[in-house]
């Protein structure tokens, strides 16, 4: 049975992520960590700008409006372990993680900003060694920085968020992975009849989506064909397998 690696309590196959390091994770607890780690940036910025505001006017700050140095060292610290552990949980996201412009930023503080294939200094994208797609990670050793030319080339032009490749036994999924992805592009929403694996009835969903991924399964095919997007049903992220939908149909706003 799958167990959350954060809160420790069952997930649901279906309704929860997996990590490509294959452990499970709640999506409403990895949100209390994001809000949790939101809410202590705020108190600490509003603290310090209090400080400051208190030293240029020499006004005295009323107890009570300033968090003490305890305080702050408490919250300090406990922001520290907070994004430590939201690293390490980014790390094996199964998309593109939410602090990716600051891997960026510490590989061009590492290397420059420099192309990893032609070793020219430049604008350069942060790219996957190994593809999501193929279970790379988003650890920093997966990640190399490459300039324009050099990714066209390898990939051909066009955004780079918008490429994903379907592996040869998942084919028969190309009509529905060109209509996702026409979706994606035009921000339209998508709607189908989905079946969870023990449910006997298809519901009617209506997602917007965000992704394509592969997920990784423990079966035959190695993939499972995912959509990730915004479940108007539950108002939350929700990822969808490509093989338990039918009457896919794009909805334009
Ligand atoms: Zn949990
Ligand atoms: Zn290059």
């Amino acid at each position: 049975m799958p167990y959350c690696t954060v809160c420790k309590q069952y997930a649901d196959y279906e309704y929860d992520m997996m990590l490509s390091n294959g452990e499970h994770l709640h999506s409403s607890c990895l949100i209390k960590l994001q809000m949790r780690s939101d809410e202590i940036e705020v108190a600490l910025r509003r603290q310090s700008s209090q400080l400051i505001l208190s030293l240029f006017a020499r006004a005295k700050v009323a107890d009570g409006e300033v968090a003490s140095e305890d305080e702050v060292e408490r919250l300090s610290s406990e922001l520290t372990k907070l994004k430590n552990t939201l690293t390490a949980i980014y790390d094996f996201l199964p998309s593109w993680p939410p602090d990716w412009h600051e891997r960026k930023g510490y590989l061009i503080q590492q290397n420059g900003s420099i192309c990893s294939s032609c070793g020219e200094e430049g604008d350069v994208y942060l790219v996957h060694e190994i593809p999501l797609c193929e279970d790379g990670t988003n650890e920093l050793d997966n990640l190399e920085l490459i300039c324009k030319p050099c990714y066209e080339s390898m990939h051909g032009p066009g955004d780079i968020f918008s490429s994903f490749t379907l592996n040869s036994s998942q084919s028969e999924f190309a009509p529905q992975v060109k209509e996702i992805q026409s979706a994606i592009k035009n921000n339209w929403r998508i709607q189908f009849d989905y079946k969870k694996p023990k449910a006997k009835t298809w519901m009617t969903r209506v997602v917007i989506p965000e992704r394509l991924l592969n997920i990784p399964n423990s079966r035959e095919s190695g993939q499972t064909l995912c959509v990730e997007g915004f479940c108007e049903l539950r108002q939350d992220i929700r990822v969808f397998a490509l093989e338990r939908m039918q009457d896919l149909e794009l909805i334009d706003y």
